[in-house]
């Protein structure tokens, strides 16, 4: 046989225009070609399961040579093969239709948009000059067929000589992609792709150090370095094995097989594995998150059939979801296809919210189940959660049962639990319930002291999410409202109908606010007398949480203009206060000032707002008083 023909194309100028079109993406030539091989490997096994494939299948092994002098690359299976009738079939009209079908569609679009995929066989023409197969099918009697083309619509058809069932492509490779006839380069392609088919691929060898052959046993032998055939899969990957076989320390090893550049362990993982309404297997890993650094380390790897797809999951996956790590296998996500065609395919997204329900279920079962160990991975759990509340409304629905809050004293609650507890004492005159937080035990402790002795309760909002979480949840609670303890003084942040009546009149209330102004920056503080206990401090300094919150979110999305840089704060000044009298009551100016300006520093102090010269002064006006 030999035979000359013409692919069945209307485009002439197909390979140049791929090879335009696939400029960025070059690389996936060797995972399409590994994926026929693996499929006509696994098509060989179906048959043979069946009886329909004479003797035994010996070693599968898919082999990838790389020959720097010849410039070949050759990728071999001892899968199915093809007969003459079906390369002409498989290779010169439906895989060429397909190309071309692929290209009429994404004419318009620029090579960016396109993003990633395969065209299947003939994306091996992004890199060769020439492609030859040498194929021969697993029938009896089969002939063996080689196929040769040059990247024009001509192609050569011939018999062959080929002792073993199976095919192998030979990519010739072209000069401008000679960086590909590099062994190292191509191993470093195959464990992306490859890393987990259900196949053994081998490409070149590596060496091994084990005991000379009969003194294995002895102690004192030296080792030897022999080379072995390197072996780049895992062809059992975890994620597809029964999770009822497999123990923690398993799911640990296969995560640092994932990730061999992570030192952190991951907190717990959710063995998916999901066969209606469609096909899903995967192992999804909690890491600790607490702090916008460690996010998006280790990316979601997306496979189909254990072939590497992607871990560039923007739009695929919830935003929240994309914290996670781990791996993600479905036959029905198209393998072929850009990011833009998987965002918008309906069995990913049906996938993506299988997901999220999937990880609310087993949250929900942690805290169930087993809730002090809940509450031990809460701290590093809780960015995931709220980020997940923030920006899924459904997840929001089921997180808010088993979503907890943790208190200045470390104690947590659900929001159910903690409404419950402080219901009795933090109500206003309004009926509207106060959360108090701080955002910092330390620099706050002076107003959560203050807000301990009154009976209230503080939660503790430190994560770097908890202003717009608060923002968030404030107005689906019923007449509720958060309030940081240092935004007022404690008897107005929750404020009851029993205020202490002032103990000076209006005339001394107006002297004593004249006095403060003249110690400080009018444009950064508003000076307020007001009546308080007397148990309270003489001089508090509070910062509107309204204002205050406006500010960290302006700051959080990177606009420091004119509200990110507005400090702005209220010094109150307590009337009631037996140092408040003593002021009035002093004749001598200079004692008087420094009295003041010395009141006004320990609140500066409680705020962290003392600092340089001003620190220095108060320094030696402490000594000075003494
Ligand atoms: P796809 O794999 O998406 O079907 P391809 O263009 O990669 O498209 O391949 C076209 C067809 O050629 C395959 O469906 C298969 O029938 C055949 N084929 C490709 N490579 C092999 C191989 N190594 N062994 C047997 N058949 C193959």
């Amino acid at each position: 046989m030999q035979n000359k023909g013409k692919i069945n194309v209307q485009t002439e100028n197909i390979f140049p225009v791929i090879k335009k079109f696939l400029y960025s993406e070059h690389d996936i030539f060797i995972r399409e070609l590994i994926a026929n091989a693996v499929d006509a490997t696994q098509k060989l096994k179906a048959l043979s399961g069946l009886g329909n494939v004479e003797g035994d299948l010996g070693d599968l092994t898919i082999t990838v040579k790389v020959d720097k002098e010849a410039k070949t690359i050759t990728v071999s299976d001892r899968g199915i093969g093809m007969t003459a009738e079906e390369v002409d079939k498989y290779i010169n009209q439906i895989a060429f239709s397909g190309a071309e079908e692929f290209l009429e569609k994404y004419k318009g679009e620029d090579a960016n948009m396109i993003g990633h995929f395969g065209l299947g066989f003939y994306s091996s023409f992004m890199v060769s000059s020439v492609v030859d197969i040498i194929s021969k099918s697993y029938q009896s009697g089969a002939k063996a067929v080689k196929w040769s083309c040059n990247g024009s619509p001509d192609y050569e058809m011939s018999e062959a000589e080929k002792e073993d069932r199976g095919t192998d492509i030979i990519l010739h490779i072209a000069e401008d992609s000679e960086e590909f006839l590099d062994e190292g380069k191509i191993v470093e392609l195959l464990r992306k792709y490859c890393r987990f088919l259900p196949v053994p691929i081998q490409c070149g060898e590596e060496s091994h150090f084990e005991k000379p052959a009969g003194d294995e046993d002895n102690k004192d032998a030296k080792e030897i370095e022999v080379k072995v055939p390197r072996i780049i899969n895992n062809t059992q990957p975890l994620w597809k094995q029964s999770p009822s076989e497999i123990k923690q320390e398993d799911y640990l090893k296969f995560y640092h097989e994932l990730y061999p550049m992570s030192f952190e362990e991951p907190l717990f993982q959710i063995h998916l594995n999901v066969d209606y309404p469609f096909n899903l297997t995967g192992i999804l890993y909690f890491p600790k998150v607490r702090n916008q650094l460690e996010i998006q380390k280790n990316k979601v790897q997306l496979y189909c059939n254990q072939v590497f797809i992607t871990d560039q999951l923007e739009g695929v996956i919830p935003e929240f979801m994309m914290l996670l790590h781990g791996v993600i296998d479905s036959p029905d996500i198209p393998l072929n296809v850009s990011r833009s065609y998987l965002q918008s395919d309906s069995n990913v997204k049906k996938i993506s919210t299988h997901i999220t329900k999937k990880v609310a279920d087993k949250l929900e079962e942690m805290f169930k189940n087993d809730r002090e160990d809940f509450e031990k991975k809460w701290d590093d759990l809780k960015v995931f959660i709220e980020y997940g509340c923030l920006t899924d409304e459904k997840f929001y629905d089921r997180a808010s049962k088993f979503m907890l809050f943790k208190n200045v004293d470390g104690k947590y609650y659900t929001l159910e639990e903690y409404k419950t507890s402080i219901e009795t004492l933090q109500k206003d005159k309004r009926d509207t319930l106060v959360y108090l937080y701080a955002n910092s035990k330390d620099a706050q402790h002076v107003y959560i002291q203050a807000a301990k002795e009154k009976g209230y309760d503080v939660l503790l909002m430190d994560g770097f999410l908890d202003t717009h979480f608060i923002n968030f949840l404030e107005p689906k609670l019923e007449k509720s409202r958060f309030v940081r303890v240092d935004a007022d003084v404690i008897d107005k942040l929750i404020e009851k109908d029993e205020l202490s009546p002032s103990k000076l009149s209006d005339q001394e209330q107006t002297s004593l606010k004249e006095e403060f102004e003249k110690c400080v920056d009018k444009d950064k503080f508003s000076i307020e007398v007001a009546s308080l206990s007397e148990k309270e401090l003489p001089v508090m300094i509070t910062q509107n949480e309204w204002m205050r919150r406006y500010a960290e979110m302006q700051k959080m999305a990177g606009q420091n203009g004119l509200y990110g840089n507005f400090e702005h704060y209220n010094l109150i000044v307590n009337g009631n206060h037996p140092l408040a009298m003593r002021i009035l009551e002093e004749k001598d100016d200079e004692k008087r000032d420094k009295m003041t300006r010395q009141l006004i520093d320990l609140a500066m102090l409680s705020q962290n707002l003392l600092t340089g010269e001003k620190l220095s002064d108060f320094i030696s006006r402490s000594v000075d008083l003494m």
